[in-house]
């Protein structure tokens, strides 16, 4: 491969280029893959296709076309490219070893805009950071721990080199099926509730159990699992964290179910939304008695190094659901200007304040999450992890505000986010056009645009069946609520109250 500078993140990059997989070379290596995925109960090859995960799958491909084109969106092209220091060439920010502050904050940048582009969930790829830099770390620190008498450290590099060379799509899975949740694994009457190693071989061990709501994991080439939560020494055989081929032998997916799928099976894409990108969607992962070759095992035992694991995984992962719901309530905000506009209020004080309100949540969220990004803690091994109070705030705070962000959606919105007519009402003869007539908004904006937000915005709200948007805007919008009290709450008495306890005018 030729030498070249290359312009990312603003910075020149002098090394190994090579040409990033691009959405269809994507497709291309999934086509290649035996996997074994189930989809509302039926085994489907061309899974990816499948009316329900498409939309999730284009979130990623879309993720690949952006890498390798730089014209499709430069700026975004420029958060998600970074220069990887295994290969020296370039990589996906999703997979990079992030050594710096700058790193971690382009991490986040790069996720909010993300969100921002497709509204959709690219779990497949973004959990992949939060298991890969917390696991360099952790394997470091056992390697040194044991004198050497280890190798998962070098093992790992090797593993992520490979990663790195193909710009692969890693799923990082984390959660186990877990049974009584009071009880920890060697305890639960099924021992395969958390993922163990049920035999260990001279070239490798074999692993059973599940992963459960696993975010995109069909669409993973390469799965690495670590454990979901802190071992005791009498979990030892628990205590392991690997990568196989998501089509290894043993392997299957089973996709998660979720009401609001059916909406995604029985309509017509002009009335799903966000029909590009989608639905979230997510899926059990069964490790079926899987052979794993010592070169992809990188803890086996260590039920020590499991407390640290856990605890920078979870940080990392907070970290990227921080950033990401930030970009989500920046949408949440645009579609409810817009519907503010189509409906003629786009201008008045109360939906200006609200909207006010929702981007201060935006930005609280972020800017924690910033803060965890600039204030991050070091590793031996270089990598640097985002600070734990910061990013616990981000995720907590996110919580709340995420349910705020709904609900102003919702009122500013108005009932249309869930009465709408469908695409085939506004083609029955005689009905269609008055149909149209009677979801016109301001002048000047088409009836359709109107019909198309309200749609996403109900879909943003996530409040996507019918009572809670009901709750919120039936029985009037609460601004009309809120009138009430502008209007009987006795101002002058209260004032009065007030002034003659202070001493102010007549006793
Ligand atoms: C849509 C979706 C996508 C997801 N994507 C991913 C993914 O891509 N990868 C991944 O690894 N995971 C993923 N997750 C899993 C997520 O991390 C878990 O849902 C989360 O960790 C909680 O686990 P749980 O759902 O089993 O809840 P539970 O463990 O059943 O918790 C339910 C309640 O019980 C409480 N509880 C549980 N155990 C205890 C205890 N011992 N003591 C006291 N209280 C307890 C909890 O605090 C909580 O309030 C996803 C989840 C969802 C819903």
């Amino acid at each position: 491969m030729p030498v070249h500078a290359a312009g990312i993140g603003g910075r020149i990059l002098k090394g190994r280029v090579t040409a990033m997989m691009n959405g269809d070379e994507y497709l291309k290596s999934l086509r290649n893959m035996k996997k074994t995925v189930y989809v509302g109960g039926r085994k489907v090859d061309d899974f990816w296709d499948h009316p329900l995960l498409r939309p999730a799958f284009n979130c990623l491909r879309t993720t690949y076309d952006l890498e390798s084109d730089p014209n499709l969106d430069p700026g975004l092209h420029r958060l998600l490219v970074a220069q990887s220091a295994l290969t020296g060439g370039r990589v996906s920010r999703f997979l990079q070893i992030v050594r710096t502050k700058e790193d971690l904050v382009a991490r986040i940048e790069m996720q909010r805009a993300l969100m921002r582009y497709t509204g959709g969930c690219f779990g497949g790829r973004c959990i992949a950071g939060a298991v890969i830099n917390p696991l360099w770390s952790v394997t470091e620190e056992v390697d040194r721990a044991t004198g050497g008498k280890t190798v998962y450290h070098e093992r790992f590099k090797a593993f992520m080199k490979k990663v790195h060379e193909g710009n692969l799509a890693v799923m990082g899975n984390i959660t186990d099926a877990k049974g009584d949740r009071s009880l920890p694994p060697h305890l639960q009457e099924d021992p395969d509730l958390f993922v163990r190693i049920v035999e260990r071989r001279k070239d490798g061990i074999v692993v059973n159990g599940a992963k459960l709501q696993q975010s995109g994991a069909p669409f993973a080439q390469e799965l690495l699992a670590v454990p979901t939560t802190a071992l005791g020494p009498e979990d030892g055989d628990y205590a392991v964290a690997f990568a196989v081929p998501a089509d290894a032998p043993g392997v299957s997916f089973v996709n998660d179910s979720a009401c609001c799928n059916a909406k995604l099976l029985a309509m017509e894409p002009g009335d799903i939304g966000n029909a590009a990108f989608g639905m979230h969607q997510s899926a059990h992962v069964i490790f079926d008695h899987v052979f794993i070759p010592t070169e992809r095992v990188f803890l086996c035992g260590e039920w020590n190094a499991t407390r640290l694991l856990v605890h920078r995984f979870s940080d990392y992962q907070r970290l990227s659901s921080s950033a990401c719901r930030s970009g989500y309530i920046d949408l949440c905000i645009g579609a409810a200007e817009a519907m503010a506009d189509y409906n003629g209020v786009g201008k008045v004080g109360h939906i200006r304040e609200k909207l006010i309100d929702m981007s201060i949540d935006s930005e609280t969220i972020f800017g924690l999450a910033a803060g965890a990004a600039a204030m991050p803690d070091a590793t031996t091994s270089g990598v640097l992890c985002p600070n734990t109070f910061f990013v616990n705030a981000a995720k907590l705070f996110m919580n709340g505000a995420l349910v705020r962000c709904a609900q102003k959606l919702a009122e500013i919105g108005g009932g249309i986010l869930v009465t709408r007519p469908s695409g085939a009402d506004l083609e029955i003869p005689g009905v269609g056009d008055l149909l149209r007539k009677y979801h016109k908004g301001r002048n000047g904006v088409p009836v359709e645009d109107r019909l198309r937000m309200a749609r996403l915005a109900e879909s943003l709200s996530g409040l996507a069946s019918i009572t809670p948007i009901l709750s919120v805007i039936a029985a009037g919008p609460p601004a009309t609520q809120r009138l009430n009290f502008r209007l009987l709450t006795d101002f002058g008495r209260n004032r009065k109250a007030a002034e003659r306890l202070a001493g102010i005018g007549k006793k």
